[in-house]
Formats: C-alpha cells, structure tokens, sequence
C-alpha cells in the first residue's frame, strides 16, 4: 500500500509548492520488524523512516530526504541568527584532519576505534573528523604573529561529523555520520575565555528556547575533551542515554556521570530525581590543551608569544531534530517545533469531480497567494494537490506528517462569504474562520516564534 498515491492534476499547476511535486518515498516498517529490533528503532526514527523524511544508507548513516532538509535548513537558518548576534563566524574545515595533529594532543589513543580513519596515496593517515579542536588550532597556529588585538575570536561550522559507533541506532540519534555545529572561542586570558564562554552559552539557550521543546541545562564532565567547566544540553525522554539528577530544592541539574548521584552536589540536598535525557548540545572550557599542544599562540602587550585560551561548543543539528520528533510526537503522527515543520501550513483543496471542485477551486490558489504575503510563510506553504483522494484521507495524512496548520477549501467555502476550516494541531482546535480572520489568526499564532 502506497500512502501517497500521486496522480498529477491539471489544476494548480501555478503552484510550486504542491505535494506531487515532492520526493517522499514512504516505508512501512512490518511490526514483527519493530518488534525484533526495538533496541534500535526509536519512535522518531520510524516515523522519519515511514513518512519520506530520510531514508537508510548505511547502519548509522542516512539520506536526508527534501521534507528532512527543508527541517534541517530551518534549524540552520535559526543558528546563524543566533551567530551573527554574538559576532561568531562561520568557516568550514576539511572533514579530513591529519592524524599527527590528534597525536599530539593525545586524542588518537583517547578516542581510539570510534575515530575513523584512512589512509592516501603516500601512506599518510586522516581522521574522518567527529569534532575539530585540533584542526581549528591548527588554523589559528598557521596564522603567524596574530596579535592580542584580534581577539576574541569566535569560528564556527556545521558540518558532518563521523564517529565509528559500536552500535548505531535510533537514527539520526546515534549515527555514525551526524550533522553538527561546532563553534571554538579564542582569547588573551582565564577571565576573557570565560567572559566569551557564557556569552555561547547565553546564546546556545536563546537556540534551545526559539526551537521550543523544554530543554534542561546541567554540569556536564569533561571527559576525553579535558577543560575545566562543562555544561550539557538535554531533552528529557525515555529512550535517552544519558541520566540527569535534578535537585527539587536548589533547581541545580548534573549529568550522573560527574559525582555522586544520592546528593545534591551545589546544596547537598537529598531530595532529587532522575531522568533519562538526550543530549543536543555540549560546551566546553577548554583552557589552553589544545592551543598549548598545537602552538596556537598570540603575541602579547610586550611581544611575547602566549597560548590561547579556547572554549569548544558543540550542537547536534541531526540530532536535535530527531530529539525534538521524538519528544514531541505521538506513536502513530509525527510532530514538528513549529519553527521547525518542513512546511507550516498545508492547504487541502476539493475532491475532483465534486460539487464544490468547479465552484470553488479557484479558492486554492487565492488563499496560498493571500498566505504568502505573510513574510513567515513565503515558500512555506504546500498544496495537497492529490485531488482524486477524498478531503478527509488527505486530512489524516497531514496529522500523521505533523504539518502544524491544515486549510481546508471545503463545502463551507460555497458560503456566500467563503468559511475555511482551520486545524491548528499544536493547539488540536478546529476553527471555521472567513479569509480575513484566518490571516490574522496565522499572524498572531506565527509572530512570536520568528
Ligand atoms: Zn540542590
């Protein structure tokens, strides 16, 4: 059985963005499948696996389908606002980082067989890079006589990153390619270093409260990365790999990997809780390992060469998207942040051959026209020209892909003065509102979040 049965009309033909238009294979997984492979099949998976929005490539590797990307970009376009804000840069380094530079920090052996690795012609050895302390420094250090003038400096990319998981599963969640954006800080001195520090983290939580799911903030260890200060970003749910203590007097959250979990470490109160996360973001205080080991160094006041003191801040751009779908949808219909949903409003437009189709057709395109002058619906509004299938089967299937607002041109439309049903899914209302009072409506519910 094909979900999307995708006969081409002759109507709307003037409309771009129509349903027909777009690559969604859909994929049904059998539930003896499910069943079997629980273990590393999430929710969020299945659902992007069985609604068109990626595809599997490899174990842990995966296509990213047209509605998957339209999310992704959404969520870049969100970050570099946020960037620019704070004055960061954007660059992009070689995926291939030469596997001396990781020896002399020490990583090649802390990291060990999750790193992959190839070989060139001349027998030299790159790292297919999960993270780019050492190719940043690098950078810096190549840059000779860079002077105490030029800092801070803050660089950043999102870029795929690569980690030979033993065990890849719940998709985008633990793949062994991922999409990640990275930013380093570059400064004179400790308290520069932490001034720029907090500025990210400032910053990392506009991110988190823009995109909208209920996000927790803890001390995170340092690990392998070394530094002295770490903060770690979560989405609580089941399937989450990681375990915060959350104090209920003091408010304080940890990772239970740094300490003990039966107290409280900032109040020493007993009285806490634990709960399975998903960590989407990981900020680092790196003090000078990396730029001390690489010789990324600046001159100072009196000439004299000193290592940077760095900061390391990490988002899982892949992953905060299957995070969020895991967090926010039902077992059988997907939901988006609604900043986030590949499109935010789909129009559903009269069955072919009914009585309404001749006499109100023309609807359609007006009120996609109408929408689009909304500046935060431009190129985000899709038409469900699939017009041979009944109103409601195409209603079921925009719950199911979770699009945040249905409009349907239906038999109310033959009104004198047009009624359109609005389906708001965030706020599971059904609304029958005139052209006018929809525009405003979408205005008021849009407004707040870009
Ligand atoms: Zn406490």
């Amino acid at each position: 059985m094909n979900l999307y049965q995708k006969t081409k009309s002759k109507l709307y033909i003037n409309i771009t963005n129509r349903l027909t238009n777009i690559f969604q294979p859909i994929n049904v997984i059998p539930k003896d499948a499910q069943r079997k492979n629980q273990e590393i099949i999430s929710k969020s998976h299945r659902l992007m696996l069985e609604l068109g929005i990626i595809r599997q490539a490899n174990p842990g590797s995966f296509h990213f389908l047209p509605l998957g990307v339209r999310a992704l970009e959404k969520l870049l376009h969100l970050i570099d606002e946020e960037m620019l804000k704070i004055g960061a840069q954007k660059v992009i380094l070689p995926t291939l980082t030469h596997s001396k530079l990781w020896k002399s920090t020490g990583r090649l052996q802390d990291f060990g067989s999750e790193l992959f690795t190839v070989k060139d012609r001349h027998n030299q050895t790159y790292i297919l890079s999960p993270t780019h302390e050492e190719a940043v420094s690098d950078l810096i250090a190549s840059v000779s006589q860079m002077s105490y003038k030029e800092f801070p400096l803050k660089l950043y990319q999102t870029t795929n990153k690569y980690r030979d998981e033993i065990k890849p599963r719940f998709g985008l969640l633990r793949g062994r390619q991922f999409l990640m954006k990275d930013l380093y800080s570059f400064d004179v001195d400790v308290e520069n270093a932490r001034h720029s520090y907090e500025e990210v983290c400032d910053s990392y939580n506009n991110i988190f409260s823009r995109i909208g799911v209920p996000f927790y903030k803890a001390i995170g260890s340092v690990g392998a990365m070394g530094g002295s200060l770490s903060h770690e970003y979560h989405y609580k749910a089941d399937i989450g790999e990681d375990q915060l203590i959350s104090c209920s007097k003091c408010g304080f959250y940890a990772n239970t990997d740094f300490g003990g979990s039966d107290k409280c470490s900032h109040c020493n109160s007993d009285n806490i809780d634990i709960s399975t996360a998903i960590e989407v973001g990981h900020t680092f205080l790196l003090g000078d390992k990396y730029s001390k080991a690489l010789m990324a160094n600046y001159f100072n006041e009196k000439r004299r060469s000193v290592p940077l003191q760095m900061g390391s801040y990490g988002l899982g751009v892949s992953r905060i998207l299957a995070a969020a779908i895991e967090v926010l949808s039902q077992e059988q219909e997907m939901r988006w942040p609604l900043l986030l949903a590949p499109y935010t409003v789909i129009i559903i437009p009269p069955k072919e051959g009914s009585k309404e189709e001749g006499v109100i057709h023309h609807l359609t395109e007006k009120v996609y026209a109408l929408l689009e002058t909304l500046p935060f619906l431009q190129n985000n509004i899709l038409v469900d020209d699939r017009i041979q299938m009944t109103i409601g089967r195409r209603m079921i299937d925009a719950r199911r892909v979770g699009y945040p607002f249905t409009i349907v041109i239906g038999s109310k439309c033959m009104e004198e003065k047009p009624i359109f049903e609005l389906v708001d899914l965030q706020k599971n209302l059904t609304l029958n509102l005139y052209e006018e009072q929809l525009l405003l409506y979408l205005r008021d519910a849009l407004k707040n979040v870009y």
